[in-house]
């Protein structure tokens, strides 16, 4: 589909950027692109937020195929976008677009994804808050403070790889196992161009036991928990007390791996708080004013029900 043919749902983006309109009263377009991305509660955070403030400002969706991403990234000028949020599949391919058109931040620079954009003057600006969204949530929703501890992380796939690498050599050892051990092996090649690469451990399956039992802090970066009756990805016998837990997942009140650590009275907290501060950060890039965290929160929690 080129940028020109608009699909029915988001001619209605089109209609409200009424571009015969003075430009200095027109309403400032947000949103998210993404494929598919109906199912995202970004579009409720942000919109409570611009409500809150009063700002004339509306947060739309764009679903737009992989093919048809970079004519989308070309035309936002046109559209008179002014920032975006980037979901599955599209951070990478807007990173490699934004790196030849516009400027990228650090955190998207060493990632090699982009999940915001800036738009100024026409000009895209890159970055990534996944992993400062997540690190905002550790230290304020479960109280850990990862600088010099022993870091679990189940999963090796974009989730995961944001929050190592915004992580860092902060840690005193950062574990990392999936299923598949060549993903390790790739985030471990990633992570050495920036970082000590002694301060990441691959964790083969046998492996996984002795590296519970050394973690102070276990983060489930797997899928395993989205679905209502998932088991949980560990045993339930590995929750000791003093062990932090921080489940990404977000779409279920409560996944067994929350459910079996709290039980056993273990720290623990679910993926919610990553989604609004990546969320609020990205508010405070576009907009350059504080986030109402606690409207923003209300939002996420209402959508997710
Ligand atoms: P992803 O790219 O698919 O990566 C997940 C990885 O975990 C895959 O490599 C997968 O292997 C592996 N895996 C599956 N089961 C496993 C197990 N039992 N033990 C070890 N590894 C296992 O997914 P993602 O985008 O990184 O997302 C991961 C999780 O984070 C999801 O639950 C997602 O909802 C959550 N998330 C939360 C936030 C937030 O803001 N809270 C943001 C992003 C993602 P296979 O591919 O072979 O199955």
């Amino acid at each position: 589909m080129s940028v020109g043919s608009l699909p029915a749902g988001r001619q209605a983006i089109r209609d409200s950027t009424d571009f015969s309109q003075n430009k200095t009263m027109a309403k400032k377009i947000y949103g998210i692109v993404g494929h598919p991305v109906s199912h995202s509660l970004s579009p409720a955070m942000q919109n409570a937020a611009f409500k809150a403030l009063g700002m004339d400002a509306e947060y739309q969706i764009f679903d737009i195929t992989p093919e048809d991403l970079e004519d989308f990234l070309k035309g936002i000028a046109e559209r008179e976008i002014s920032g975006l949020n980037v979901t599955i599949p599209h951070k990478i391919k807007a990173k490699d677009y934004i790196e030849r058109y516009g400027s990228l931040d650090e955190n998207a620079k060493r990632l090699g994804a982009v999940n915001t954009i800036k738009v100024i003057d026409g000009t895209l600006e890159g970055y990534n808050t996944d992993g400062p969204g997540f690190y905002r949530s550790l230290v304020e929703d479960l109280k850990f403070e990862p600088e010099g501890r022993n870091v679990l992380v189940l999963g090796a796939g974009g989730a995961s790889m944001a929050i190592i690498m915004y992580l860092g050599n902060g840690p005193k050892e950062i574990a990392v196992m999936d299923i598949d051990d060549k993903k390790c092996e790739a985030l471990k090649d990633h992570f050495k161009i920036y970082y000590d690469e002694k301060r990441l451990d691959i964790v083969r399956r046998e492996e996984l036991k002795e590296a519970l039992e050394k973690a102070e802090l276990l983060i489930n970066a797997t899928p395993v928990g989205m679905k209502k009756d998932d088991p949980s990805p560990i045993d339930a016998i590995f929750l000791r007390p003093g062990l932090y837990v921080y489940d990404l997942v977000y779409n279920q009140p409560m996944t067994r791996l929350m459910k079996d650590a709290k039980e056993r009275k273990v720290h623990a907290v679910a993926g919610t708080g990553m989604l609004l501060y990546q969320g609020t950060i990205a508010f405070e890039i576009w907009t350059g004013q504080k986030a109402p965290v606690a409207v923003m929160r209300r939002a996420l929690k209402k959508g997710i029900g």
